[in-house]
């Protein structure tokens, strides 16, 4: 029959072991609430060399500190939660607790006040527990797998407390020194056990399930867009694809180029061209339904990827982005500032088409257009295959492609912007 000796340097060792684990399988997390776990655990530890002072004469003492050290422990595990999850605390907070369990077991040391002794500490303990779950239930994405391990503990401990309070021979503050075999007590011990240990793994796998999450972000995004990267924005490509071959239907390809941004970046200086570029990262954002996927598809040119949307559809969204480019984007530098516009080249696939062309043949004819715009004098929309507007003088100078036949007289070709450096 094990004894609470024996029980109690097990949950020693294994608090130390998990201390350790976090501090150097969590190295990467320790000022994300890693440091402030290990604390916990080397804490709860402490608290239990404490307690298993049963027979010592110092008892009263031990005790005392080692429920201060367990509610430090706990006080520790709301402190790692906080910085986890970048939730402000005051400090201060933090002493409430152990500081109380000292002062209740300083005033209630005799045995005759231990049932009360027992259940006040615990109540103040339950309390914390729930403000640890509050913390994990109050973020508004569901909780990973480590969130629900992490919950496990919590919910444990807060059991074993309550087992406490209802029946006070599950408490070690309640038994008597010679009594070191309580099964009410080993099954209390066990479930603080298994708690620690839940807590311990669950924040280790929260914290990686972030790294993780935040690598696929780096490797997804970029950076000083926050849009989709050209990898990403590829493979929303080629999934659209895929879709038209299951399921077909409308498809647009919009890659943009910002007019003359080398000179944005010879007159204003490179940070004012990234503040140029985050803004039109910023413009797409807003102006795309959710089931468009804009990206950067390198330097300054951007490609947004419509699915069901006619031709018709694409060149008006390509119109407005213009327009809020020109109206929103501006450089400037000393006393001179002047609009920054966009070119679009546009190229579309027909519900109908048959075969699929590839994205590399999308991406090629979405180019051509773009060149076209550019070539037609900047700051406007070329859809791939349309036929020029024969009554727009400006747009004489296009090249038709002869595969279309859809013409866009409304604003295909645009006046020239007022950008003095096109002047
Ligand atoms: P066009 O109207 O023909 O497109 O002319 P352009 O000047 O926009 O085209 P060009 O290709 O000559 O210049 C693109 C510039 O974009 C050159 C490069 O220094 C700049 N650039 C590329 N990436 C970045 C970036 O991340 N930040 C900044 N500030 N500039 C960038
Ligand atoms: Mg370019
Ligand atoms: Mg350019």
């Amino acid at each position: 029959m094990l004894d609470l000796m024996t029980v109690s340097m097990m949950i020693v060792l294994s608090s130390i072991t998990l201390a350790v684990l976090t501090g150097f399988w969590g190295r990467a997390f320790w000022n994300e609430g890693g440091s402030q776990l290990t604390l916990g655990l080397v804490l709860f530890g402490a608290a239990y060399t404490c307690l298993s002072f049963l027979g010592s004469p110092l008892r009263p003492i031990l005790f005392c500190l080692g429920y201060m050290a367990f509610a430090g422990g706990i006080c520790a595990c709301i402190a790692c939660l906080h910085r986890f999850y970048r939730i402000p605390l005051t400090t201060a907070w933090l002493y409430v607790l152990p500081v109380c369990t000292g002062v209740v077991y300083a005033l209630l040391l005799d045995q005759a006040h231990a049932v009360t002794r027992t259940r006040t500490v615990s109540g103040m303990l339950i309390l914390h527990n729930l403000w640890m779950a509050q913390l994990l239930l109050r973020r508004r994405h569901p909780l990973g797998r480590g969130e629900w391990m992490f919950m496990a503990g919590v919910v444990l401990l807060t059991s074993a407390l309550l087992l406490r309070i209802f029946s006070p021979q599950f408490s070690l503050s309640t038994l008597a020194p010679s009594n070191s075999s309580s099964s009410a007590l080993l099954v209390s011990y066990a479930i603080l056990f298994i708690a620690l240990h839940l807590k311990a793994i669950g924040f280790l796998m929260m914290a990686q399930a972030r790294a993780d999450q935040q690598l696929l972000r780096f490797a997804s995004e970029d950076s000083l867009t926050g849009l989709p990267n050209r990898r990403t924005v590829m493979q929303a490509l080629q999934q659209a694809l895929d879709q038209h071959a299951k399921q077909p239907q409308n498809l647009a390809v919009l890659l943009m180029d910002i007019d003359h941004f080398k000179r944005v970046n010879d007159q204003c200086g490179h940070p004012m061209g990234d503040q140029v570029l985050a803004a039109l990262g910023q413009i797409l954002r807003q102006q795309l339904r959710p089931l468009s996927v804009a990206g950067r598809y390198g330097g300054e040119e951007f490609i947004v990827v419509c699915p069901d949307t006619t031709a018709e559809q694409a060149v008006q969204l390509a119109n407005r982005l213009c327009d809020e480019a020109r109206n929103q984007l501006r450089a400037s530098h000393a006393s001179r500032s002047w609009p920054v516009t966009i070119s679009v080249g546009i190229s579309t696939m027909a519900a109908t088409d048959s075969p699929i062309p590839s994205s590399d043949a999308l991406l090629d004819q979405a180019d051509q257009a773009l060149y076209q715009a550019k070539h037609a004098g900047r700051d406007q929309v070329c859809l791939f295959g349309a036929q020029p507007c024969a009554d727009d003088s400006d747009s004489l100078d296009f090249v038709n492609l002869g595969l279309g036949t859809l013409r866009f007289p409304e604003r295909f070709v645009r006046k020239q912007s007022d950008n003095p450096v096109e002047k």
